[in-house]
C-alpha cells in the first residue's frame, strides 16, 4: 500500500535522536513525499522542547528547505500536551497558528494548570490500580481532557496514540474526533492503540492516520503496524488520510481550515 507522508516525528529539539537533516534523507529513503517534524510541547518534564519559539525558527528553516526544492516537503508542527481537564495546551496561540500541523495527547510528568488538576488528571492515574472505581474516575478523567482540548482547539489536526499512557472511552474521542474533523492516530512507534480498540473506534466512522513518532532516523515512515491493522480488520484506505497517491496535507488540510502550506 503507498504511503504519501509521515506526519509524527521528533527531531533534537525534543527527544529524537535525529537531526531534521537525517528526517529528510529517511523519508526520502522510504519513498514518502512528506514528513512532519512535531516535537513534544515545552511543559512536559525533559522530553519537551525548550521554548515555544523552537518552532518558529524550525518553521523558517523548512521554508528555506521547501524554497530549495526538497524532494520530501518538510512540515513543521508541535505534538502539544494536554494539561488538564479543561483541554488547556502547553502551546501559545501565536506558535499554534504558525505552524502546519497541530498534533495534541496525554503525557505523563506534564505540568498541570494548578495542583487540583495535576490531582485529577496525573495522580488520579496512578492511583487506578487501587480498584474499579479509582480506575473509572480516570478514564473518565482522561476521556474528559482529550475531548474537551479537541472542542477547544479547532487547529487541531491529530489525536496521537489515543488511550496510551491515560486509559480512554475509545469510542467517546473518537466521536469527538468526527465532530472536529481530528485523525485519530494508529502510532507505529508505540504499537498503540491495540487492534481492539481501533476497531471499537473504526465503528465510530472516525478517519484515521498512520503515523511512525520516529524519534530515531530509521523509524521515520516505518508503518507497519498500522498499514497491517488496517488491511486485517478491512479499514478502507479512504478513510486513512495518508494512504493512497492523491492524499497529503495539502488536500487533507483543505478539508479543514485555512491552510497555509504550498
Ligand atoms: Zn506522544
Ligand atoms: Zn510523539
Amino acid at each position: 500500500m503507498e504511503v504519501y507522508g509521515d506526519y509524527h516525528t521528533h527531531c533534537r529539539n525534543s527527544d529524537g535522536r535525529q537531526t531534521v537533516e537525517q528526517i529528510l534523507r529517511a523519508a526520502s529513503h522510504r519513498g514518502l513525499k512528506e514528513v512532519a517534524v512535531t516535537d513534544h510541547g515545552p511543559l512536559a518534564a525533559v522530553i519537551g522542547v525548550k521554548n515555544p519559539e523552537v518552532y518558529l525558527g524550525l518553521k523558517q528553516e523548512a521554508d528555506e528547505i521547501n524554497a530549495a526544492g526538497s524532494e520530501v516537503k518538510l512540515l513543521v508542527g508541535a505534538e502539544a500536551n494536554i494539561r488538564d481537564r479543561q483541554g488547556t495546551l502547553d502551546l501559545p496561540a501565536y506558535v499554534i497558528n504558525e505552524l502546519d500541523i497541530l498534533i495534541v495527547g496525554l503525557h505523563p510528568y506534564t505540568l498541570p494548570t494548578s495542583v487540583k488538576e495535576g490531582f485529577e488528571l496525573y495522580a488520579r492515574n496512578s492511583l487506578r490500580h487501587l480498584g474499579p472505581g479509582q480506575r473509572r474516575k480516570a478514564i473518565d478523567a482522561n476521556t474528559k481532557a482529550m475531548v474537551e482540548a479537541l472542542n477547544h482547539n479547532p487547529q487541531i489536526d491529530i489525536l496521537s496514540h489515543p488511550g496510551l499512557f491515560f486509559t480512554v472511552d475509545v469510542e467517546e474521542v473518537a466521536r469527538a474526533c468526527i465532530k472536529n474533523d481530528v485523525f485519530f492516530e494508529i502510532n507505529c512507534g508505540h504499537e498503540h492503540p491495540p487492534v481492539s480498540d481501533i476497531m471499537k473506534a473504526e465503528t465510530t466512522g472516525v478517519n484515521f492516520i498512520i503515523n511512525s513518532d520516529a524519534h530515531f532516523e530509521d523509524t521515520v515512515g516505518q508503518l507497519d503496524y498500522g498499514i497491517e491493522i488496517v488491511s486485517r480488520i478491512g479499514i478502507e484506505p479512504d478513510r486513512v488520510i495518508n494512504l493512497g497517491k492523491g492524499g497529503g496535507y495539502v488536500e487533507w488540510c483543505k478539508k479543514k481550515k485555512a491552510c497555509r502550506y504550498s
